[in-house]
């Protein structure tokens, strides 16, 4: 308050500067005192200065405030508090200044590095578990705040100092060699580790770490029709955040083992079912296993080996509606093979018999082709 600053000479624009003009101004200054660029003493200070100029000159209330009452709180305020500096503490690297101020949003690090971890595992269920879903436990071992310090990893509350190295900042800045020459940049606090304190004695539940190993055993429902690669995701089951942040997901890739017979195509089911060369030259009514049990089918007289029927209705539930599925049975029509006496004679007669009455297929055959 003391050495009032012209906000506008600051940003060396005039008083009825344009919005757009406030922003340009701001974007080229702060690109030149930004203390990662720039090593000369006080750019510090004038980038801080800058910053403070802009955070009033580019918020209507507070520049009207600022106009009409020298401050941007009003005419009861106190200029400078509340927004004096603070402009420069939440950056990062360079380019956070950029996508903080112009589109990019306020980014919210904090709160995603308190969030914990995702965690993934994969579980195998049976063909049977998919088709009807299950219920079964995942064993997870996620890290956790320690519930005896509350994540601290402090004996006690009077037991916590701030960080003398960093100053409760939980960063520190240091020189290091770039392209460009030598250029400060902010690294974790070594000391705390970024906590921004210091601890004199553990707790002596985590150690000191403020965070604690818990094996639990979680319960997944799996839901009917679920199928092979597909991931199961349990909100706030993964990782313990840090500091009461939010839990990470656990997320569980489904594997299914093949069935023996039932062959799954989304939520259609394909079986293989052999017939005899009678029952597919005679026409028969056969017994199909399907998921619900036995379900009669009939095939009519003169099936060809390959031929596909359908079961309206004997897949699987789809996982995401309640409709199900078909059942398609391919049939295979088996060639006879060590015929006794009494089968092979009479396959004979009924050779003769078709080459008496018809034509045989591989007669019909040679003549397609004699034609030409
Ligand atoms: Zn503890
Ligand atoms: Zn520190």
């Amino acid at each position: 308050m003391a050495d009032k600053k012209d906000y506008y000479e600051t940003l060396g624009i005039s008083k009825s500067a344009s919005a757009d003009e406030i922003k340009k101004a701001y974007r080229t200054l702060a690109k030149k005192y930004h203390p990662d660029v720039n090593k000369e003493p006080g750019a510090e200070e004038k980038f801080k200065e800058i910053n403070e100029a802009y955070s009033v000159l580019s918020d209507e209330t507070k520049r009207k405030n600022y106009d009409t009452y020298g401050n941007a709180d009003g005419p009861a305020g106190f200029g400078g508090q509340g927004f004096g500096g603070s402009g420069f503490e939440g950056f990062g690297g360079f380019e956070d200044i950029f996508s903080s101020f112009f589109g990019g949003g306020a980014r919210t690090q904090r709160q995603s590095n308190n969030r914990g971890q995702d965690l993934e595992k994969s579980m195998t269920i049976t063909f049977e578990e998919a088709v009807f879903g299950a219920t079964k436990t995942v064993r997870v071992t996620v890290d956790e705040d320690c519930p005896t310090c509350g994540g601290t990893g402090a004996y006690s509350k009077n037991d916590i100092r701030t960080c003398s190295k960093c100053g409760g900042q939980g960063y520190v800045f240091v020189n290091q060699r770039t392209f460009f020459g030598t250029a400060r940049s902010q690294v974790v606090c070594p000391t705390c580790g970024g906590r921004g304190q210091q601890i004199d004695k553990k707790c002596t539940n985590c150690g000191g770490s403020g965070r604690v190993k818990r094996t639990k055993d979680v319960e997944l429902k799996i839901p009917a029709g679920i199928d092979e690669g597909m991931t199961l995701r349990m909100a706030g089951y993964g990782q313990g955040g840090k500091d009461g942040g939010e839990n990470g997901d656990l997320f569980i890739q489904i594997h299914v083992t093949p069935h023996k017979f039932f062959k799954r195509e989304g939520s259609d089911i394909i079986l293989s079912v052999p017939i005899s060369f009678t029952q597919a030259a005679l026409g028969d009514t056969i017994d199909v296993p399907t998921i619900d049990g036995t379900s009669q089918m009939k095939i009519p007289a003169g099936t060809q080996s390959g031929t596909k029927f359908r079961l309206r209705g004997k897949g699987v539930k789809s996982v995401r509606s309640s409709t199900r599925g078909d059942q398609y049975v391919v049939v295979t029509v088996e060639t006879p093979t060590n015929l006794s006496k009494e089968e092979k004679e009479l396959f004979e007669k009924l050779n003769n018999v078709e080459k008496k009455e018809k034509k045989s297929a591989w007669d019909k055959f040679k003549e397609l082709f004699s034609k030409k």
